[in-house]
């Protein structure tokens, strides 16, 4: 593992920018038909990096908003790093520290950092972080659709595609029917679910259920802070329990391996605040024996490749749900995009950082506001 470079700061450009959807993404609890995300410069004497903060609009997986986080961005903690001269991963921390909540805007101010330090080593970004060169496998999630027909006909399209997986969004009164109508036309495909926390332990029938039919598991079937609930669903159910939303924190993950609130953790490197937060949740994972694989908001290109990065550590064993750029964007502004080919590998190009490059034409093409920052 390398050590992270000290950076000398002179200047940190925020942009907001907005690409549309091919089809609206809907789950239970929203819909939404484009991503936004700000994207974050950071310019040190050191190097060039770029970041991602990305959280959703409509704000259906968390509270924060992309109005809320360049809020966050624009006014506390960039300010902040103007009295930082030299700017360590730890000074970097500190600075979060003092600022709570906010972990998109923390994740993308950290994403720039460790990307300029990788840029400055000319290593690629893995290497910081303790991962080794391997590809991905990659899993493809699919909403919720009016109709079983619609959902079995994307559910064709992308497994000839090559996904490694299926999984589908479930909530109160589409669950048992699709899973078995997924079973029914295609047989034993790796298959999951995913509830995003909309039922409760009263509920605990339709989870029976489920467990007929072999899923890879259930993800999040119930609220976030239901730790011991999911426990009591855990030992009633044959299928492993994945926390997703769950796992907000380094602390919300030890009440969970505690308590067996479930046998897999989706580690979301936006969720939890940074790529730093997310390798330590990543390693109380490994201790505990619980595997894990890397989630997505989902976010753009940049987030997502340095996400990919950070899955490549050794206990990210599932699937990822990191697709192709072309899964859900009209465009992206990295280049090349990211590929998934069709055994459902992920392959990070050669080089420094990312692998990927920022194209700058279509940064500034799709950005709807800037800010710089002189440091
Ligand atoms: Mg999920």
């Amino acid at each position: 593992m390398y050590t992270l470079p000290t950076l000398h700061l002179t200047q940190i450009i925020l942009r907001r920018v907005k690409i549309p959807l091919h089809e609206p993404f809907r789950i239970s609890s929203g819909a939404v038909s484009e991503k936004e995300c700000i994207v974050v410069e950071m310019r040190a004497d050191e190097g060039v990096g770029f970041g991602e903060a990305s959280p959703m609009g409509g704000s259906f997986y968390s509270a924060d908003t992309p109005d809320s986080t360049w809020k966050a961005l624009a006014e506390q903690l960039v300010p902040r790093l103007a009295g930082c001269e030299k700017l360590r991963l730890q000074d970097l921390l500190s600075v979060f520290e003092e600022t709570p909540g906010e972990p998109f805007a923390k994740a993308g101010l950290e994403g720039a950092f460790w990307d300029a330090g990788a840029q400055h080593l000319g290593r690629p970004l893995f290497e910081l972080l303790g991962g080794r060169r391997r590809p991905i496998p990659s899993g493809v999630a699919i909403g919720i659709y009016p109709s079983l027909e619609e959902l079995l006909a994307r559910v064709e399209r992308y497994m000839r595609e090559g996904y490694q997986r299926v999984k589908i969004k479930i909530q109160p009164g589409w669950d048992i029917g699709p899973v078995r109508a997924v079973r029914e036309r295609f047989g034993p495909v790796p298959l999951m679910v995913d509830a995003n926390a909309a039922y409760t332990l009263r509920d605990a029938t339709v989870f029976e259920q489920l467990d007929r039919f072999d899923l890879m598991m259930i993800e999040q079937p119930l609220a976030a802070d239901a730790l011991e609930e999911h426990a009591e669903l855990q030992r009633r159910i044959r299928t492993p329990v994945c926390l997703d939303e769950s796992a907000e924190s380094l602390d919300a993950l030890r009440e969970i391996l505690r308590l067996g609130s479930g046998r897999i953790v989706n580690i979301k490197v936006q969720r939890v605040g940074g790529l730093f937060n997310a390798r330590q949740m990543h390693e109380s994972c490994m201790q505990a024996g619980v595997p894990c694989w890397l989630g997505t908001m989902p976010e753009l290109g940049i987030a997502s490749a340095q996400g990919l990065h950070l899955g490549t550590l050794e206990n990210f064993i599932w699937p990822t749900d990191v697709e192709a750029s072309a899964r859900w964007f009209a465009d992206d502004i990295i280049d090349p995009l990211i590929t998934v080919n069709r055994q459902g590998w992920i392959h990070l190009p050669e080089g420094p950082g990312m692998g990927y490059r920022v194209d700058r034409e279509k940064l500034q093409k799709y950005s709807t506001d800037t800010m710089v920052f002189d440091l």
